[in-house]
């Protein structure tokens, strides 16, 4: 089993597959064994990595994962089926914004086009049970949300980063929930409905 991870972060690394960071997924598999989530959404399968190290947390954990990327869909679908995950993960093979649930999750995370983490967090949020979590990765993009916008030179990476400094202050000024942001992995937003 930590044979075939080591094999997924190597696929990963090699083909420039943005995967979660070990101090990020750690962190959220302390949150989910801490407030025993059982049900999770997860908006960017690549292949598998994240959905696989969260499976792994506990056999009756149920996970569906969303993957627009049709190679990527495919070497997930692989990676699962080789780890025997195929009862608690669901892959679903589709742009997310096509994708309409009718399930409540205990946790839906957040890790796919950074520019439509507003229109994602908006779309799921009523798949949210009262008290679950919204968790959004790269917050930081590799610390760039923090930099000065001139200093970046690209003008497609300078407007990604507008757009997730205000994703960051749609969560901040949102008065339904309360985000708090953690510097761990690329930046970590976990967000949970007010009382
Ligand atoms: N969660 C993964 C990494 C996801 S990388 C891990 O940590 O292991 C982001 C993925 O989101 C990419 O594979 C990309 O193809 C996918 N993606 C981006 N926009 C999407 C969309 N609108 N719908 C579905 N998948 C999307
Ligand atoms: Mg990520």
């Amino acid at each position: 089993m930590v044979e075939e991870l080591e094999k997924i972060k190597e696929y990963a690394k090699v083909n420039h597959i943005p995967i979660m960071q070990e101090d990020g997924i750690e962190f959220l598999i302390k949150l989910i064994k801490e407030n025993k989530i059982k049900n999770i959404l997860e908006i960017g399968t690549a292949i598998a990595y994240s959905t696989i190290k969260m499976a792994l947390v506990d056999p009756s954990i149920k996970i569906t994962t969303i993957e627009r990327d049709e190679e990527r869909y495919l070497e997930a679908s692989k990676n699962i089926k080789k780890l025997d995950l195929e009862k608690q993960i669901t892959i679903i093979f589709n742009d997310a914004s096509e994708v309409n649930l009718q399930q409540k999750y205990d946790l839906i995370f957040i890790d796919a086009a950074k520019a439509q983490n507003k229109r994602f967090f908006l779309k799921f949020k009523d798949n949210l049970k009262k008290d679950g979590y919204i968790t959004t990765d790269n917050i930081n993009f590799h610390g760039l949300t923090k930099k000065n916008l001139e200093e970046i030179e690209s003008k497609n990476l300078r407007g990604l980063i507008r757009k997730i400094n205000d994703y960051i202050n749609f969560l901040k000024e949102n008065k339904e929930y309360t985000t708090t942001f953690y510097e761990v992995g690329d930046g970590i937003a976990i967000s949970k409905r007010n009382e």
